[in-house]
C-alpha cells in the first residue's frame, strides 16, 4: 500500500530531466517527511507541544540503538510515537541479499517505494575491521562512461536524502545483528554524486552530525568523475570528507575517449580543483585507475600518471578491470598490472592495487547495474 510520501510522488514516476547540475525534477519537490533530514521530528515536537528532549531520545532509538520500528523507541509514549505514524520508517524494499563466497561482500538490491526502480548497494567487510559501505545516488547514471555498467543504465532519477542513508542504516541495523558497525561510507554505488550535490549533502549531514549517525568527516569519502563546478561547491560549502577522482586516464586525449565528463571539464581543471582540496584540508586525494588492456595499462601511461601526481598528495587505487556484459574492454594482464605498478613505486608514487572483493555478485568496482538485476515484471 502506499503512503502518503508516495502516493504524492507518483505523479513523477516518469524520468526527470537533467539540467547539468544536479537538479532533476524530484528536487522541486518537498520531501517532507523525510526523517534524515532532521526537520521531521522537530517539527512533529514542535507542532506538538513536545518537550525537546524527545528529539534526543528518538535521535538516540532510531540512530544509535538502531530500532527497526517507530514502534520500538519506546521512550516515547504510545501517544506520542502515533504522531509517527504517516511518517516513513525506510524508503526502500530488499528486493535481493546476495553473500559472496568469501563473505566479505554483502549487495542488496533495493527497490525504491517511491517509483519502484532498482538501486544496488555495497558492504565490505575488511579483515582490518573496517565495514565500508558503497551507497548508490542515482537510479543509473547520466555520465556513460565507456567501461561502467551503471553508465549504460542510462539516469533514472536522483535519490532522495533519505534514500541515501536509509541505504547506510540497513547495513547498521544488519551488522549490529553482530554487534559490529558501520566505520566508513563512500559515495561510489550507481551515480554521479556531483549531480546530486544538494541531496547528497543532507546525507552527509545526518551522518556526520553527533546527535544522529554521528560518523567522523573523515570516514566519508566522496567520489567525481570530474565534475569540477559541483566539487568547487562542495568544497566551498564546508565538505571537509575524504575525496576519490575516478581519473583512469593519465592525459586529457585518453580521458575523453573513457569518460564523456572530460570535455566539460578538463583534466587541467580538475587538478587545479583537487590542489585547492588539498591545500585546504591537507588531505590526500585518492586517484581511481581502472586498469583496461592495452587501452591505458601501457608503460607510457604509467609514466604519464607518475609525472601527473609527482610532489601531489596523492593515492593511486588501481583496479583491474571487471568485466561488464556488453562492454569489449578486458582486463590488463598480470603483466602489465604488474609493470605498471612497478613503474609508479620506482617514481614514488603511492598506490595500492585493489583486491578486487565481491566479483562472484558483480559487487566489484563498476559492476553496479540494478536495473538489470531486476526481476522482470
Ligand atoms: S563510473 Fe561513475 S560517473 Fe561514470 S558512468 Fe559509472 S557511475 Fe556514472
Amino acid at each position: 500500500m502506499m503512503d502518503r510520501m508516495e502516493s504524492r510522488f507518483s505523479a513523477y514516476t516518469d524520468k526527470p530531466k537533467d539540467d547539468g547540475i544536479g537538479k532533476s525534477e524530484y528536487d522541486t519537490i518537498t520531501v517532507k517527511n523525510v526523517i534524515i533530514s532532521g526537520s521531521m521530528v522537530e517539527e512533529i515536537v514542535k507542532n506538538n507541544n513536545l518537550q525537546n528532549y524527545k528529539i534526543t531520545q528518538f535521535n538516540k532509538a532510531y540512530y544509535n540503538d538502531l530500532v527497526e520500528s517507530f514502534d520500538e523507541i519506546t521512550t516515547w509514549s504510545k501517544k506520542d510515537r502515533a504522531l509517527l505514524s504517516s511518517e516513513q520508517f525506510f524508503s526502500l524494499e530488499v528486493e535481493k541479499h546476495q553473500v559472496s563466497k568469501r563473505k566479505d561482500t554483502i549487495k542488496v538490491l533495493f527497490k525504491r517505494k517511491l517509483d519502484n526502480k532498482f538501486i544496488e548497494t555495497v558492504l565490505m567487510r575488511f579483515e582490518d575491521g573496517r565495514n565500508t559501505v558503497c551507497v548508490s545516488c542515482m537510479v543509473g547514471c547520466p555520465v556513460n562512461c565507456t567501461f561502467c555498467a551503471t553508465g549504460k543504465l542510462g539516469f533514472n532519477g536522483n535519490l532522495n536524502a533519505k534514500e541515501i542513508v536509509d541505504q547506510i542504516m540497513y547495513f547498521a541495523r544488519y551488522l549490529k545483528k553482530e554487534n559490529a558497525k558501520i566505520t566508513n561510507v563512500v559515495y561510489m554505488g550507481m551515480g554521479e554524486p556531483m549531480l546530486n550535490l544538494e541531496n547528497v549533502q543532507k546525507s552527509i549531514e545526518v551522518l556526520t552530525d553527533e546527535n544522529k549517525f554521528g560518523l567522523g568527516g573523515r570516514r566519508i569519502t566522496v567520489s567525481t568523475s570530474g565534475y569540477v563546478a559541483q566539487f568547487n561547491k562542495l568544497v566551498s560549502d564546508g565538505f571537509r570528507g575524504r575525496v576519490a577522482i575516478s581519473l583512469h586516464a593519465p592525459n586529457q586525449a585518453l580521458r575523453e575517449q573513457l569518460m564523456p565528463v572530460a570535455k566539460a571539464y578538463s583534466l587541467d581543471q580538475v587538478m587545479e580543483a583537487l590542489d585547492n582540496y588539498v591545500t585546504l584540508t591537507n588531505k590526500r586525494v585518492s586517484y581511481e585507475y581502472i586498469l583496461i588492456d592495452g587501452v591505458n595499462d601501457s608503460e607510457q601511461n604509467a609514466l604519464e600518471l607518475s609525472d601527473l601526481l609527482k610532489n601531489r598528495l596523492a593515492h593511486v587505487n588501481l583496479i583491474p578491470y571487471n568485466p561488464i556484459d556488453g562492454v569489449m574492454y578486458k582486463r590488463s594482464t598480470q603483466e602489465n598490472i604488474q609493470l605498471f605498478s612497478k613503474i609508479l613505486k620506482q617514481k614514488g608514487i603511492n598506490y595500492s592495487l585493489r583486491v578486487t572483493m565481491g566479483d562472484d555478485i558483480n559487487a566489484a568496482c563498476g559492476q553496479l547495474a540494478g536495473l538489470n538485476l531486476a526481476p522482470k515484471t
